[in-house]
């Protein structure tokens, strides 16, 4: 691996000339990566070793009535059937009036953590006393946060093991994530922890488990609405509320219904420029708050009514990190209409009960797979070889046939190709 030395320093083309010269990619290969890059300086000041922009599809879901106001809600994702359940989950929320959502507040929290400290009490006593003189520290690391209205909330500090506490910091970042910011205001606080408290930190950083910056979104459909084939709205409602159930009381259940949620989230999340692992690490925390890994949502009925309900964290922003550099962020962000990272949290919250609801709609009826193999069938045979003039021949096949997979996908273009050929001759 002598060729890559110095890998980051080398020009883009350096690079891909690299990759042929040690035999990892083909003339053609490069030619694809080529086409693919639409800027090499943005790609280069984003990230190290940049050799080609990844590109994943992106698509609007619609029927996103939150509070009042509908949201055509832009979607990334490489999963066929997500943006499909999405609107069909919000259509059924919207015929019932819509999704209300509630929020808080929105401080991100950071850490100093601090080893082998001399006293709890002592070092909580101080920190309590010093609370105002901390929090100035903090806001003079990054002063502009001020100035836009945010800046340091409280302190705390919290035991953690017999040789090590947390000192959590509380931070108004307005319309940022954060991250970045708040690392800065924790290592000047930690600095004068060192300095006048003479305590051995650690390390200091964010936390993405973010329990003070949670988003809510609710929706109560009456069920009558929701009937379907031979399933009455009370058995459907009914049976949503014990598969609701099942994610309260199983981490099995639990881990797929929330990766359900988070197929809405974290497209949201994608197509608005915002990191989707810390959103995602933050939720699977939430989600085991109380020792157990459980759903993120919750389903039951009264008044007659399926009543959702999604709590969760969402540390998004609507400045910050790559947000403002990648084009299609600001695009999306026009798509969503939204005003501030606030009102993306609603929509990213309703995103995740619709999805949500679309899934278990699915599962308790006709199952999943009837609607994720017919938009997976489109993806094998588009994997299998299949032309665009082919395509719709190859799918009508692949419709009637039960065993959807690469094999049938293969046959059918076999059998479409032969018999061109033998109208031809
Ligand atoms: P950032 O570093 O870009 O800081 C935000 C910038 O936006 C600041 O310069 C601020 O002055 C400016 N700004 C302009 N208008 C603002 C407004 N109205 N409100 C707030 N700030 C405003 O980004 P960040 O939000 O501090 O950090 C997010 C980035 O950090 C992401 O790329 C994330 O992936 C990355 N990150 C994440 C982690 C983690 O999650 N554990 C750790 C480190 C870095």
């Amino acid at each position: 691996m002598k060729g890559f030395e110095k890998f980051y320093r080398r020009k883009l083309q350096e690079r891909w000339d690299i990759l042929q010269d040690e035999g990892i990619l083909t003339k053609d290969d490069i030619k694809c990566l080529r086409n693919t890059v639409s800027s090499s300086e943005l790609g280069n000041s984003m990230i190290e070793n940049f050799i080609a922009d990844y590109s994943i599809p992106e698509g609007v879901s619609f029927h996103y009535l939150i509070d009042g106001q509908e949201y055509l809600v832009p979607m990334v994702t490489e999963e066929p059937s997500v943006i499909a359940a999405s609107s069909h989950g919000a259509s059924i929320v919207k015929k019932a009036g819509g999704f209300k959502t509630k929020i808080k507040q929105r401080l991100m929290l950071g850490q100093i953590i601090v080893e082998n400290f001399k006293s709890f009490e002592k070092l909580n006593e101080g920190i309590e006393n010093e609370q105002q003189s901390l929090l100035r520290i903090a806001n003079k690391a990054h002063y502009s946060l001020i100035k836009r209205g945010g800046g340091a909330r409280w302190i705390r500090c919290r035991p953690l093991a017999d040789d090590l506490l947390s000192i959590d910091l509380a931070v108004d970042v307005r319309e940022a994530m954060g991250a970045n910011m708040l690392n800065t205001m924790l290592e000047a606080v930690a600095d004068h922890i060192r300095a006048v408290f003479d305590e051995n930190v650690l390390m200091s950083i964010l936390s993405n488990y973010a329990t003070e910056c949670l988003a809510i979104a609710e929706c109560s459909i009456p069920l009558s609405v929701l009937g379907k084939e031979s399933f009455t709205g009370e058995e459907i409602g009914r049976r949503i509320v014990q598969a609701s159930r099942v994610a309260q009381v199983d981490p099995y259940r639990a881990a797929t219904h929330n990766k359900g949620i988070m197929n809405g989230v974290d497209a949201v999340a994608l197509a608005t420029g915002n990191d989707w692992r810390a959103i995602e690490s933050g939720a699977h925390a939430f989600a085991a708050r109380d020792g157990q890994y459980r759903g993120l949502s919750q389903w039951t009925i009264s008044d007659e009514q399926l009543k959702g309900r999604i709590e969760l964290p969402l540390p998004v922003g609507s400045v910050g990190g790559s947000i403002g550099i990648l084009p299609l962020v600001k695009i999306n962000q026009r798509i969503l209409k939204i005003k501030n990272a606030e009102e993306l949290e609603k929509v990213i919250a309703c995103v995740g009960l619709g999805q949500n609801l679309a899934a278990l709609y699915a599962l308790i009826s006709e199952g999943i797979q009837k609607g994720h193999m017919r938009l997976q069938s489109k993806t094998l045979a588009i994997a299998a070889g299949a032309k665009p003039d082919e395509l719709q021949q190859v799918l009508a096949v692949m419709n009637k046939t039960k065993e959807k997979n690469s094999a049938t996908a293969k046959a059918a273009i076999d059998k479409i190709r032969r018999s061109k050929r033998h109208d031809r001759n």
